[in-house]
């Protein structure tokens, strides 16, 4: 016997038929003998909608109420789940965020765990019922709704894995695993067997949304085993492990984008000790992420440009904290781009082998792809490029690094 936490996107809930499809599969897993918990999304376009609904009232919207809205979506799937689970003779109840309790900070849109009790969890299994838990929510310190950010029931769901130190986490999906990059745009991806943490928290983190960033952050600090695997074909998935359990190591294991992120060039600062930190304070106080960052060298009259790349929801918010400390920052003007998309190779291999960038630059260059941003860390490779040519550069850097499928 063991315990497991299965969780299911919004695509696998879609409807009542697949919310069936979902019910059948953890009947299969209850009838084994396990102890199971289950995590949900709501349904599939449900939560864009919801936050469609919050624009439309105000763009200024309190954080607080956005939260009260957003989470609204997976009161729905956990109630339908288990009332179709209780049709096929499968004890099961719902649980809401804060009736687990999953207790979070009162980041309102962008909340992180605290604590999970585990108690209340623990006590269905005693009865012997599955616990259906709302995924994406939880509960602040206010007492008020808290939502972890967008795609956050994996998070959810590995938190509560390692909360009920579980066995393993169970993620359930609309693909057949983690992929060498998106498969809905290279159909040459490859499924992998096995990623390491470290590969995977760079993948998500750089826009592969199979996994929520978080998420994997937790699996790998809590050591949770967590799989993901296809809630519609009956085969095994893509295990996330630790980098001494794989066996033979490509040097690039995949390739993620985003067309998240928009540039922010600064043109004409004057090359002077303390004019970059001038620049990212005002940045910084509005909580404003910077991404990648590149300065030009400086020119004979002593200024030079500084670009970086924003969050493009952050975008607007940033262009005004810069405009509204110009007389502070002496740039001459400034000027933003969000046609842009941000591609990353990633491999743990990279840390042995060199010559993984010029395969990247030389690539981009057979096609004619002008290279805006870099930036580098010990295993992954991003650049910046105009988001026209995102699908060409991610498939031709997929052939090129030797990850299609035959
Ligand atoms: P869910 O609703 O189940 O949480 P998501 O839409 O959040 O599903 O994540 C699954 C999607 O992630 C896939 O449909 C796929 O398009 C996308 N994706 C992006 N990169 C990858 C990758 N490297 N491997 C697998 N899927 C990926
Ligand atoms: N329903 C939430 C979203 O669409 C959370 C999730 O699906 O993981 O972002
Ligand atoms: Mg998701």
């Amino acid at each position: 016997m063991a315990r497991i936490v299965k969780k299911f996107g919004g695509t696998s809930v879609g409807d009542v038929e697949r919310i069936r499809n979902v019910a059948g599969k953890i009947k299969r897993a209850v009838d084994e003998g396990h102890e199971v918990a289950v995590v949900v999304s709501a349904m599939a376009g449900t939560t864009n909608q919801l936050v469609a609904f919050c624009r439309e009232a105000s763009m200024m919207h309190d954080a607080r109420e956005y939260d009260t809205v957003v989470a609204a979506g997976e009161q729905i799937t956990i109630g339908l789940l288990s009332i179709c689970l209780q049709e096929i003779g499968i004890s099961a109840r719902s649980f809401l965020g804060w009736q687990v309790p999953i207790r979070t900070n009162n980041q309102h849109g962008a909340a992180r765990i605290i604590e999970i009790d585990p108690a209340n969890i623990e006590a269905c299994f005693k009865d012997g019922r599955v616990a259906i838990v709302a995924g994406f929510q939880g509960i602040g310190p206010d007492n008020r709704i808290t939502t972890l950010g967008r795609g956050g029931s994996d998070t959810s769901a590995v938190a509560l894995a390692a909360a009920l130190k579980a066995d393993r986490c169970d993620i359930y999906t609309d693909v057949e695993g983690v992929y060498t990059t998106d498969p809905r745009i290279v159909p040459k991806a490859r499924k992998l067997d096995k990623i390491t943490y470290e590969e995977m928290l760079e993948m998500a983190s750089l826009g592969a949304k199979v996994l929520h960033t978080r998420s994997v952050a937790l699996a790998m600090r809590y050591g949770v085993r967590t799989q993901v695997l296809s809630s519609f074909v009956d085969k095994p998935g893509t295990l996330v492990v630790n980098e001494d359990e794989t066996v033979e190591q490509q040097v690039v294991s995949g390739i993620a984008y985003t067309r998240g992120e928009a540039k922010v060039t600064l043109v004409k600062v004057p090359d002077l000790p303390g004019q970059v930190a001038n620049i990212f304070r005002p940045l910084a106080r509005e909580n404003i992420n910077v991404d990648m960052i590149v300065q030009t060298a400086s020119e004979h009259g002593g200024h030079t440009d500084v670009t970086f790349t924003v969050p493009e929801d952050d975008l607007k918010r940033c262009v005004k904290a810069l405009e509204d400390t110009k007389g502070e920052l002496k740039f001459d003007h400034l000027h933003f781009d969000d046609n842009v998309a941000k591609v990353s190779v990633v491999g743990v291999g990279m840390r042995s082998h060199t010559g993984v960038a010029q395969k990247m630059f030389d690539t981009l260059a057979e096609k004619g792809i002008n290279i805006q941003v870099i930036s580098t860390s010990e295993i992954k490779i991003s650049v910046l490029i105009d988001s026209e040519y995102t699908e060409l550069a991610v498939r031709a850097l997929h052939t090129a690094y030797g990850l299609d499928s035959e």
